[in-house]
């Protein structure tokens, strides 16, 4: 049973598609476009594909201003792909608390490392940027053979500060809604850090 969601199309490419798999920008009250990553502003909203062709497009075709009307102030790319960072930062974080709440978090490298090696492993790992080396290798190369990809973000100390413990290298989530989320947000997350 498909349920009907929200269409809405990309203001560079007219590619229509639920709206969720699109970013929302909405203006503020002084002019400024910020992204609406949840989806959750008031306003009138203008929608691009999550890829940077096209909000490079937007951006030139002078979209936002068209949308928005003649009190927009000039929109940076850069200054969008920084709120978009952190955004995805946030979402990312409440993605693992959530996990943590729901009891399907893995901490550390050693348990993860024996999770990554169970039958049903867990299906979304982040790596601490200042992970050692040797467990960085040893922990890809586990999880590369379960066909799982893992992101480096934060460093240990924020890692652990997020969970409330000492530093952390690594953390894992088990299968399931969360990780899916997860997985996703943190592919978005590299293809924006990837400008
Ligand atoms: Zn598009």
């Amino acid at each position: 049973m498909a349920v009907t969601q929200p269409q809405r199309s990309c203001v560079a490419c007219r590619t229509v598609t639920e709206k969720h798999q699109l970013l929302r920008f909405v203006l503020a009250p002084d002019g400024q476009v910020v992204v609406d990553y949840r989806q959750q502003l008031p306003g009138r909203g203008l929608y691009t594909c999550f890829n940077q062709q096209c909000l490079v497009l937007a951006v030139k075709k002078n979209s936002f201003r068209r949308v928005f009307g003649a009190t927009t102030q000039p929109v940076e790319l850069v200054k969008l792909n920084g709120q978009l960072q952190q955004a995805l930062i946030q979402r990312i974080k409440g993605l693992i608390l959530m996990a943590r709440k729901a009891g399907q978090l893995i901490a550390g490298s050693t348990m993860v490392l024996d999770a990554l090696k169970r039958p049903a492993p867990p299906v979304a790992v982040v790596m601490a940027t200042d992970i050692a080396d040797n467990m960085k290798q040893k922990i890809d190369s586990t999880a590369k053979r379960q066909q799982i990809v893992c992101t480096q973000l934060f460093d240990k100390v924020s890692l652990g500060q997020l969970l409330g413990k000492e530093e952390r290298s690594v953390v894992a989530i088990q299968g399931g809604a969360l990780a899916t989320l997860l997985n996703s947000e943190l592919h978005r997350y590299e293809l924006v850090r990837e400008n």
